[in-house]
């Protein structure tokens, strides 16, 4: 089987050392296998995506002396075949829309910590079907949210194969009923990632550790949509001098500072080796 990789950022601004570790190791990772590797834009959030910092992924990578397949995919194309998804788990009785704000989930005191902040307690769940019509016909905001009780009813154990941590079994319930699609974006992280990873053919999905919990959450939509199920391999952190995860709004050199500092892609490439986390 030929390895396919992929690295998949956002261009929600310039990519950093931790962006040029994942792309690298993605990249070589195909590279040993003799397989292709793939650059995927995930450009759903159109509030903070810009064309300038999509065109500076690819300048950026291109000088770290990668190269990738096109035509690229990008999210924003595609928005119809995440609607299909969402539908296919609608139609399987699995979501229900939630109007509530992100304060009144974060004042509902009962509500458990997940690894993506408060676990929703589920009110809009409860709602009934005349009540939910008629927000819904008020023109309200609403997210489509997984009802993960019901979904886990009907996926039994779930593992995948991660090649930096073994076999993984698969604790989705952890994040609660997670959010799938918005009022505005029929999408969302967690499954538009899950399904272009499956179209594109991905058997390999290789990135940072920051991204380990929510796998959990991939290999279950992954179960309820009838998708392959890569191995992922989920590698160290690049991270500051302060010892913390270098993040796109905090401090962190851009690739292009470095380059305009007259950094070659080699020396690059050591730096971000050099601060690798455990
Ligand atoms: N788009 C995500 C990011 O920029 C990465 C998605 C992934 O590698 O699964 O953090």
């Amino acid at each position: 089987m030929t390895v396919v990789t992929r690295t998949a950022p956002s261009p929600t601004g310039f990519l950093h050392l931790g962006h040029a570790y994942s792309a690298l190791f993605a990249f070589e990772a195909a590279r040993a296998a003799g397989g292709r590797f793939l650059l995927r834009i995930e450009d759903i959030d159109a509030a903070r995506c810009r064309p300038e910092f999509e065109q500076a992924i690819a300048e950026d990578l291109a000088w770290l002396g990668l190269a990738w397949e096109t035509p690229v995919r990008r999210q924003s194309e595609h928005l119809a075949e995440y609607a299909a998804a969402v539908e296919r788990l609608r139609g399987l009785g699995l979501v229900y829309p939630c109007f509530c704000t992100r304060a009144e989930i974060a004042q509902a005191t009962s509500a458990p910590h997940g690894p993506d902040g408060p676990v929703y307690p589920g009110t809009c769940r409860a709602l009934d079907d005349a009540e939910r019509q008629r927000r819904l016909e008020s023109g309200a905001a609403y997210a489509l949210r997984l009802d993960m009780a019901a979904a886990r009813a009907r996926r039994g154990a779930l593992e995948w194969r991660d090649r930096a941590h073994g076999i993984v079994t698969a604790t989705p319930e952890v994040f609660g009923d997670v959010v799938i699609a918005r009022k505005d974006t029929p999408t969302s992280y967690h499954l538009s990632v899950t399904l272009d990873d499956a179209l594109q053919g991905v058997t390999l999905v290789t990135r940072g550790l920051d991204l380990f919990a929510s796998t959990h959450v991939h290999r279950l939509l992954q179960a309820l949509l009838g998708l392959a199920t890569p191995d992922y391999h989920h590698h160290p952190l690049v991270l500051g001098p302060d010892g913390k995860r270098l993040a796109k709004r905090a401090n962190a050199p851009t690739l292009q500072s470095l380059r305009e500092a007259g950094h070659s892609p080699a020396e690059v490439r050591q730096m971000a080796l050099d601060a690798l986390g455990p």
